[in-house]
């Protein structure tokens, strides 16, 4: 990873010993709340905590940061572990800010006996019309002169469970006309009676997170908490939580930019809201920004890696063009894969002059095409040719439009690994659409036997009718789409099916097993849909399309 300004701040506290970092490894984390799966803004996350602390010879915990009962889940927990590895990481500790709730619980008090925090009864909308504005200080709660024995006791009775939710809450005594809103007095543990994850019905006092991530971080030798930019302005709160309990060799916190791309919302929330509304078909769908729904879709960890190291890190927010990821699986892909023929919107071809088989059914020959255009070490292999073919339906048109080469009446092309044939006639059925085409081949044009004398300006592919597989094909737009008002809004039509046609191996392909489908692009064999395919067929999702209109910059 190249340097960037984290990693210079980093060089700074280790040459000026500043922080007591001298001699310390570097200690990073990911502190995923485990409140929905993780999505590609969590990978620029995980990518640059982890290969931090790998740059620095250093250690990098994954943390549950579970601080907020009600909304989490263990099956949150256990995606979010599968997915960071899948990534490619290994965490040295897995942690759970839950298991330090007996700790949070002590400093609370330390800073109640340092007469630095105090139980308020306010509600949460009196705290909230008191806090001021930018421009006028708060007004201090009549409360926040109570004693400290007082307010020991009463966040006793709090965690003794002795309040509803909302009665009381424990605050920072800090300062009400603070230019910084984070810092008037903000509210350190709240009641919830909700039943938490890990620890049940154990608390009924939760920290705030602003409380409890600086303490996380303390308690495991993080030196430096990487978080995204909507936490710059609690830095404060941070420094101050640490300062006033006297932590040494505090960690220091460290903002980036989020991650936002084109076409698709990043809010975990938000993606909830389409798997629980079920417009998707859950938190791995192939449209979701979802790692799990990447992974399905096809990405490779490779690809989103390299994705997150291309668009480093940054202090200001800015929107990724989405087509630079695909262009970042595509990069990945290219030189990885075996290319097959598969036929879409198929169109069959007699070609009338081809030897017809004897009993056992046409004859077939057999040619050998190339397995990857990118990479010759992918080798060949045979492919079944025959009387009767697909072809795609794209690539015929009975009245050609301007510059176009390929398949129609009078016109003559190359199939690709095998021969030239010509488009004598246009069969329909009854309806008028078409049934099939009937052409003629010119045996004297067999790819690799040498070339006639005349030039063909199309080159279209093919398969071999007898043998061809019947596969499903799901390709995808956008998640999202913008309306009317320029916002984003769910794209109910970003899903299509399409039976096609493949040469015969594609029957054993294998589970998750990519290919290059031919002039068409990349596909993931899907398990979970071949599983419940109806018809027993393969079943397969668009990863990306070949072609991109996107460009490196300033190429
Ligand atoms: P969301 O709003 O999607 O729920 P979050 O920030 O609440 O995101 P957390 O589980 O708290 O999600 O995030 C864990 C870590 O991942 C945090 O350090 C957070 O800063 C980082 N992170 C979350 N979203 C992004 C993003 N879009 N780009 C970069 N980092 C992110
Ligand atoms: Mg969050």
């Amino acid at each position: 990873m190249d340097n960037n300004f984290i990693h210079e701040f980093i060089d700074e506290d280790i040459a000026s010993g500043r922080y007591g970092y001298e001699g310390k490894p570097i200690y990073t984390r990911f502190p995923p709340e485990p409140n929905g799966y993780l999505h590609i803004g969590h990978a620029k996350a995980i990518c640059l905590s982890f290969t931090t602390a790998r740059k620095y010879g250093g250690k990098c915990n994954l943390r549950f940061d579970d601080t907020n009962p009600g909304k989490e889940d263990t099956e949150y927990v256990e995606s979010i572990e599968e997915d960071v590895r899948w990534l490619g990481f290994e965490w040295d500790k897995l942690c759970f800010a839950s298991n330090y709730f007996d700790r949070m619980y002590e400093c609370a008090c330390e800073l109640i006996r340092r007469g630095l925090a105090y139980v308020d009864d306010q509600t949460a909308d009196e705290i909230r019309d008191t806090r001021g504005t930018l421009t006028s200080p708060g007004a201090e709660s009549p409360h926040r002169g109570r004693g400290i024995d007082e307010n020991l006791r009463l966040f006793e009775e709090m965690k003794n469970g002795a309040y509803e939710a909302g009665e009381k809450v424990l605050r920072a005594k800090i300062d009400m006309a603070s230019p910084n809103m984070n810092m008037r007095d903000p509210v350190l543990y709240r009641v919830s009676h909700a039943e938490h994850h890990n620890t049940g019905s154990a608390w009924s006092v939760y920290p705030m997170y602003d409380f409890a991530h600086p303490i996380e971080d303390a308690i495991e030798g993080i030196t430096h908490s990487l978080c995204t930019l909507e936490f710059e302005d609690h830095r404060p709160l941070y420094d101050w939580v640490l300062d006033s309990l006297e932590w040494p060799a505090a960690p220091r916190q460290i903002e980036f930019a989020r991650l936002a791309i084109t076409h698709t919302v990043m809010s975990k929330r938000l993606l909830k809201g389409l798997v629980d509304d079920g417009q998707v078909r859950g938190w791995d769908d192939p449209r979701m920004p979802t790692i799990a729904g990447l992974r399905r879709r096809g990405y490779t960890p490779e690809a989103i890696r390299s994705f997150c190291e291309q668009i480093g890190v940054s202090k200001s927010n800015s929107e990724v063009d989405v087509e630079f990821l695909e262009h970042c699986v595509r990069d990945d892909l290219k030189a990885k894969v075996e290319s097959r023929n598969v036929v879409f919107d198929p169109v069959k071809v007699i070609i009338t002059n081809y030897p017809a088989g004897g009993e056992s059914g046409a004859a077939l020959e057999y040619v050998t095409m190339e397995n990857s255009r990118e990479n010759p070490e992918l080798g060949f292999r045979t492919v079944p040719f025959g009387r009767e073919i697909y072809v795609d339906g794209d690539d015929f048109m009975e009245v050609p439009a301007k510059k176009y080469f390929r398949l129609f009446p009078g016109n003559e092309v190359r199939l690709k690994g095998a021969y030239f044939i010509t488009c004598n006639e246009v069969v329909k059925h009854p309806d008028g659409s078409v049934k099939e085409l009937l052409c003629t081949y010119d045996p004297a044009t067999k790819s690799g036997e040498g070339e006639p004398g005349r030039k063909v300006k199309g080159t279209i592919h093919w398969v071999e009718a007898s043998s061809a597989v019947k596969i499903r094909v799901f390709e995808y737009g956008y998640l999202m789409k913008e309306n009317e008002d320029g916002a984003y809004e769910f794209d109910p039509n970003s899903v299509r099916e399409k039976i096609c046609y493949a040469e015969p191996s594609v029957r054993d392909a294998m589970a998750g097993e990519r290919f290059q489908f031919f002039r068409h692009g990349y596909y993931i064999e899907d398990a979970k849909l071949t599983d419940a395919s109806p018809g027993g067929e393969k079943v397969f999702n668009q990863i990306v399309g070949l072609k991109s209109s996107w460009k490196p910059e300033g190429k």
